[in-house]
């Protein structure tokens, strides 16, 4: 593939710049740098990009290869389809992305440990992930366990590459990241950030199609309203996620009594 037009994101100075001061960055390895930032080019995670309350570095494989077809795969040992992509030209290019020893590195994997919000809001609070994509059948096993890699997957199902994977998890740390939603990345009151999913939401027009908006929240009695939406997250919680459920059961029993974090 030829080497695409480097945005200016995707400057290798930048990164040295930008590593020694505070910005939150996703440096991400791949066979196609052109997908980056796609979706993350809009909204609010696109203009805080802009503005630089967060940095990407899209780099792509294929720039580590070394014969003269740049070739980054190959055969799996041992037979079977598909093809591999290679350890030592893996490695080449997570060596040639000069990580600090600080940031993680991850492998978007099937086989990785199911990303959670706990896991996001760590990785937004760091100094920001080194990603690497995989595609075809995987990446040689050697590369996992010398580089250190830590395989992180958004579910049990496959997908073709890891860079949907990638732009997911780097969706939803920068949520997270001061000055990128305004008031709303507190994130208190968000599914998963209490170990609940979320309460229903209503808007405007107060009646749809016969249904109004629940009494309760066009009462102004804010406490009501409170224990009304903490009664709903239970109740959808226990419906919808029994695991999830048992696992807060199980964190209330351990932990001293929670902050109260509601607002007035
Ligand atoms: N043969 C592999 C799947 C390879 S899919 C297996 O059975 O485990 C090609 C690439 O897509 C993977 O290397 C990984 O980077 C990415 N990928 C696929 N499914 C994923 C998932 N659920 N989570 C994260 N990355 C995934």
């Amino acid at each position: 593939m030829d080497t695409q037009v480097k945005p200016a994101y995707d400057d290798s100075n930048q990164q040295i710049a930008t590593d020694a001061d505070m910005t939150w960055r996703a440096t991400v390895l791949t066979l196609f740098p052109e997908m980056f930032p796609g979706p993350l080019g809009i909204s609010l995670a696109g203009k805080a990009l802009t503005s630089g309350v967060w940095a990407l570095e899209a780099r792509d494989i294929r720039d580590a290869a070394t014969d003269k077809h740049r070739s980054v795969d190959d055969t799996p040992a041992g037979g079977g389809p598909g093809m591999v992509l290679r350890a030592d030209v893996l490695a080449a290019a997570i060596d040639a992305a000069k990580i600090a020893p600080e940031r993680p590195r991850l492998l978007m994997s099937p086989r990785g440990t199911p990303l959670t919000q706990k896991r996001v809001a760590e990785l937004a609070s760091g100094p920001g992930p080194l990603i690497v994509c995989g595609r075809f059948e995987g990446i040689d096993q050697r590369v996992i366990e010398a580089r250190g890699l830590e395989e992180i997957s958004l579910g049990d199902y496959v997908l073709s590459g890891g860079e949907i994977a990638a732009l997911t998890l780097i969706d939803a740390c920068v949520r997270l990241l001061p000055g990128v939603m305004g008031k709303l990345s507190s994130g208190m009151d968000e599914s998963f950030s209490d170990g609940l999913l979320e309460y229903p939401q209503y808007t405007r027009p107060q009646e749809f199609e016969g249904r109004p908006i629940p009494d309760i929240l066009v009462s102004g009695d804010h406490a009501r309203i409170d224990a009304w939406r903490r009664a709903e997250a239970e109740a959808l919680t226990k419906a919808r996620r029994p695991d999830l459920w048992v696992a807060k059961k199980a964190q209330n029993v351990v932990s001293r009594p929670r902050k109260d974090t509601t607002k007035g």
